[in-house]
């Protein structure tokens, strides 16, 4: 035997499973549910939560690409049912890259109404020359938490309601299960969510990094953990976090945001401040 073969024990597949991917894989199939039974049978570990809806591919991503709308992104991003692009995953796989997007925004208005949806591209790429300059800043705390708490003060581990979608918030059980069915999330969504596991239920950034990566189409380690850290505080000189009115006004016609389904958000910032960082100095 030399040093480094794979020796596939007695009984078992001669090929062990978890190089079973790297097999030459079928690109042809009968039907969408043909493709899906393959996947899932490359995957055995993946959850039940269904499949997303997305399709994958070029052509999907040049139908997106052609019915972006840069000018009603600037003033309506922020809104779950803005004009945003969805374009993520495409991103993402590297379907369509970066440049391909904006020169497609160029080509559709004067620059002053692009300028929002271009700088949100430059975020993009700005968050991957970040990790490719410091690979070691994704999975650790990049600065001390801001919240005038320590890092063990954040539990390790997501809370199994949280995992579930069964929290005492229907709009952040609303966030989850879209999360897991579709594997999107609008950005202002994974905000609120992403504050609502650190500062809220005081999880650590890294557990819910981790769940979003688990589910994400788009699950990129730097994009993601890095607006982590942002929320978190570690990459941010202070915690993002919101309160019900903003949840109301950007979420409020997407996801159930009453005050009786989402007390924990009530009140004001300054209110919220004081119960969420009781040991943290004025804003
Ligand atoms: C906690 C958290 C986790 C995130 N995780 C990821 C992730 O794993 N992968 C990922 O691609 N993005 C991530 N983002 C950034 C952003 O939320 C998504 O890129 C965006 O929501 C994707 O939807 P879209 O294509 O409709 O975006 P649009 O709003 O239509 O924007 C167009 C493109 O610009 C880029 N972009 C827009 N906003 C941002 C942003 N704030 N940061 C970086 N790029 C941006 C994306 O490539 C996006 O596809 C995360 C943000 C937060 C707050």
């Amino acid at each position: 035997m030399s040093h480094g073969e794979i020796i596939a024990p007695t009984g078992f597949h001669a090929r062990p499973r978890y190089l079973r991917h790297m097999e030459k894989q079928p690109t042809q199939f009968a039907d969408r549910a043909a493709l899906v039974a393959h996947v899932k049978a490359l995957s055995p570990l993946a959850g039940d939560d269904g499949v997303s809806d997305t399709r994958g591919g070029r052509a999907a991503a040049e139908r997106l690409l052609a019915a972006i709308d840069p000018t009603a992104y600037g003033h309506s991003r922020n809104y779950l049912d803005g004009a945003v692009t969805r374009l993520s995953p495409y991103i993402r796989h590297a379907i369509v890259n970066l440049n391909e997007v904006r020169n497609r925004a160029l080509e559709m208005g004067d620059g002053k109404a692009l300028e929002k949806f271009i700088q949100e591209l430059g975020w993009r790429d700005f968050w991957q020359r970040i990790y490719a300059q410091n690979p070691d800043w994704i999975w650790r705390d990049i600065e001390a938490y801001k919240t005038g708490f320590a890092p063990d003060d954040y539990a390790d581990t997501l809370p199994p309601d949280i995992a579930a979608g069964e929290t005492e918030s229907a709009a952040m059980n609303h966030f989850i299960a879209t999360l897991k069915t579709t594997g999107y999330l609008h950005n202002h969504a994974r905000m609120y969510l992403a504050a609502y596991i650190v500062h809220w239920r005081r999880v650590t950034w890294q557990a819910g990094a981790r769940f979003f990566l688990a589910h994400l189409l788009d699950g990129d380690p730097a994009s993601n953990n890095l607006s982590f850290q942002w929320v978190a505080s570690t990459f941010a000189n202070k915690p993002y976090f919101f309160n019900l009115e903003n949840l109301q006004k950007f979420a409020g016609m997407d996801a159930p945001c009453d005050y009786h389904t989402n007390k924990c958000f009530g009140g004001s910032y300054d209110d919220l401040a004081v119960k969420l960082f009781p040991h943290m100095e004025a804003l």
